[in-house]
């Protein structure tokens, strides 16, 4: 039996903080793990200055809801569930992807989680486990599943690493040359060849 692990954000929806700074026009909302390598450090401040703007919950749902899946994502995973069992392994939170994933029709998603109070605004975060990408291809090994992973960033290649093949997919130039083990795939029709080909069975498009 084979297995995908799929990452989530630049794979099939877009970078969720990224595109929320944008939409809620907070500058100061862009920072990623590449301006603040302080994971830590990094999301103090982004519950901090949810708080200063006064988004709860509600508030941030509502503005993620008028995102969309990156173009081709929707028809790539109905394509992908039709052929594996399909499981999404992410750095997000479920309360921030929520919306997205309602529009990806709710895949199963392992990712980390949001500490709300009775007034819905956002206090803390609770990360799954360590390495959490790599421990859950790990996990499924156990059950003898043979595991295709692909995805786009440094976060991913340890998943990629321990799965029995792994794919790079809309990941910068600069990964591609780190890890040239992986093959790269630019968009969903070349991942789509990249799963048949990484596949032990004989796959159609
Ligand atoms: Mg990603």
């Amino acid at each position: 039996m084979e297995l995908a692990c799929l990452d989530l954000e630049g794979v099939l929806v877009p970078e969720i903080w990224i595109k929320f700074a944008e939409k809620t026009g907070i500058d100061a909302l862009k920072d990623t793990t590449r301006d603040i390598p302080d994971y830590d450090v990094l999301m103090r401040q982004r519950l901090r200055i949810l708080e200063e703007n006064n988004l709860g919950l509600n508030e941030i749902q509502e503005v993620i809801a008028t995102l969309e899946p990156l173009d081709g994502a929707v028809d790539f995973i109905n394509w992908l569930r039709e052929r594996f069992q399909v499981i999404i392994l992410s750095d997000t939170f479920y309360e921030f992807s929520q919306p997205l994933m309602r529009q990806l029709g709710f895949p199963t998603l392992l990712c980390h989680r949001l500490e709300t109070d009775d007034n819905g605004r956002v206090i803390n975060y609770h990360l799954r486990q360590k390495d959490p990408k790599r421990q859950s291809v790990l996990a499924l090994k156990t059950l003898y599943y043979r595991i295709i992973a692909a995805g786009d960033s440094y976060n991913d290649t340890t998943m990629l690493g321990e799965a029995d093949a792994g794919i790079l997919f809309h990941a910068p130039q600069n990964v591609i040359d780190e890890f040239p083990q992986f093959p790269a795939a630019h968009n969903f029709a070349e991942l789509k060849q990249a799963f048949i080909k990484a596949s032990n069975r004989d796959l159609s498009l």
